[in-house]
């Protein structure tokens, strides 16, 4: 490493290492060390002071540089992993190039690389974690957060741009400045008429080589119940199903079936319909279908693995955000499991309406037990601690759900329906009356209605229907911005 970068550090005594004023614990300083020498150019460049984010694909670091008249600047360096597909790695980078640095969209500056490291330079915007401001906000701060989220989103979809990840960790919020950026186009993709050419070489790359047996083949084979489903949607829901086999569980009847391209097996599923997943259901191969992203945020297509999703699934998660913002509850909805997701979403929109919504996309879901579709308003204020709990929210027996195409049952969730009972007053809202501001200055005894209609139309089950980010920025809510 070049030393001259570094020399303003000196070593303290507890294990930390000083720069300046902040103290930086061992190993990120070793993770820095190791940043210097996979990629040296930076040294030139970057004092590298901190770390200041770390996920499954990426740590990013706070850096500081010299300009060229003498200023000194911040920047975000975003190291992705090396194991990145280099198509992933230059996709991520020609969103940020392309549609990045305006309308709330993280721009690049650079990008240094050696060998397999590649070095993302963003301009570095402070901001906090939603999960630590979530409880001060005033209403009018949530207002102009989801409006300047909408923003950022509309000028990503027009490029045909969909996101994928869209969760408060990855839309940097300023407080102070009422400064606002979507990052991590990590897991973006294109719309089929997308202007980003390096989305389109992305189709295909994660798909995992193609099976003998899989769905993709019975749809081409088109196998009698799969058609007359695929064409008459009220027959969707039959109380017998007949359907092909992975070979996984039935390994004697699959072999002897491999050489051939269709396969026709009239075996019956005894599950349908009921809230078990039969031997024969849970040996078909899950359909492949995009599933990036982060549970609790995740649009019904997605959780229930539609193959056709579109922008609207960001518009989904802005909503997701939103309703979290409403309560003041962050997250929301936190699974670990899609089925759990989905039955956390039909908790508070209802599983008749979920049911419905999905057949439109041609899945059926299953659930074990109705749930109603809840008032938002009285859901957001109650959970706010603004009307007393009306039972409603609390006590809800075990409930299971499964989804399904007309192919397949794709996947089985035990759920605990109960998270709206974790969302407790008490547990959940730790910070929430902590500052000194009364309900009352931060105007959330006046949400206006237009906020939770707003909600009702991004939280829509139906992507069809679902509000478009720039329909969103049209609403009443937003009239005077
Ligand atoms: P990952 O793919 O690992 O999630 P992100 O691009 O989301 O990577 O960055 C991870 C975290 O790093 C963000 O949640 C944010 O806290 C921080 N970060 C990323 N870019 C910037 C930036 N330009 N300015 C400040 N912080 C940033
Ligand atoms: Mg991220
Ligand atoms: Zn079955």
């Amino acid at each position: 490493m070049d030393s001259s970068v570094v020399c303003t550090e000196t070593f303290a005594t507890d294990g930390c290492i000083m720069s300046g004023n902040q103290k930086i614990p061992r190993d990120v300083e070793s993770d820095i060390e190791s940043l210097y020498k996979a990629v040296p150019q930076l040294t030139k460049t970057f004092r590298i002071i901190d770390k200041i984010g770390e996920g499954t694909f990426s740590s990013v670091y706070l850096g500081e540089a010299q300009m060229r008249d003498g200023s000194r600047d911040m920047f975000a360096l975003k190291h992705l992993i090396p194991t990145s597909h280099p198509t992933r790695i230059a996709a991520e980078l020609q969103c940020l190039t392309v549609a990045g640095g305006r309308e709330n969209v993280m721009g690049v500056e650079y990008c240094f690389r050696k060998e397999d490291h590649v070095v993302i330079v963003m301009p570095y915007m402070e901001h906090k974690a939603i999960v630590d401001i979530i409880g001060s906000l005033s209403f009018e701060e949530v207002r102009l957060y989801i409006y300047h989220l909408l923003k950022a989103l509309r000028h990503i979809h027009q490029f045909g741009i969909i996101h994928r990840d869209v969760k408060p960790n990855n839309f940097l919020y300023n407080r102070k400045a009422k400064k606002f950026a979507l990052v991590d186009f990590g897991l973006a993709q294109g719309t089929a008429d997308t202007q980003i050419e390096l989305l389109k070489d992305l189709v295909g790359l994660r798909k995992p080589s193609r099976p003998v047996f899989s769905e993709r083949n019975l749809n081409n084979c088109a196998s009698p119940t799969t058609t007359v489903k695929q064409e008459t949607k009220t027959q969707l829901v039959k109380p017998v199903k007949t359907g092909a086999l992975s070979s996984r569980s039935f390994p004697a009847t699959a072999r002897t079936q491999k050489t051939q391209r269709t396969v026709h097996l009239p075996l019956t599923c005894n599950c349908f319909q009921t809230d078990r997943v039969c031997n024969i259901c849970l040996s078909r191969k899950q359909q492949v279908a995009p599933r990036a992203g982060t549970p609790g945020f995740r649009a019904p297509e997605v959780l229930t693995k539609c193959p056709n999703q579109g922008t609207a699934i960001d518009v989904w998660s802005a909503g997701v955000i939103f309703l979290s913002l409403l309560s003041g509850r962050y997250p929301f909805f936190k699974a670990n499991d899609d089925m759990v997701a989905l039955t956390q979403i039909m908790t508070i929109r209802g599983s008749r309406e979920t049911i419905r919504a999905a057949k439109e996309f041609g899945k059926v879901v299953l659930c074990s037990r109705e749930l109603p579709r809840l008032d938002l308003k009285v859901l957001c204020e109650t959970l706010r601690g603004q009307r007393p709990e009306e039972g409603t929210l609390s006590s809800k027996p075990r409930v299971e759900c499964k989804a399904s195409d007309q192919r397949s049952e794709t996947q089985v969730g035990k759920t605990p329906p109960l998270f709206l009972k974790s969302l407790d007053k008490k547990t959940a809202q730790p910070s929430l009356r902590k500052d000194c501001l009364t309900h009352d200055e931060r105007g959330w005894d006046t949400v206006p209605d237009e906020a939770y209609d707003l909600l009702d139309r991004l939280l829509d089950l139906n992507p069809t229907t679902r509000f478009t980010a720039a329909q969103a920025l049209e609403h009443p809510l937003f009239e005077n911005l």
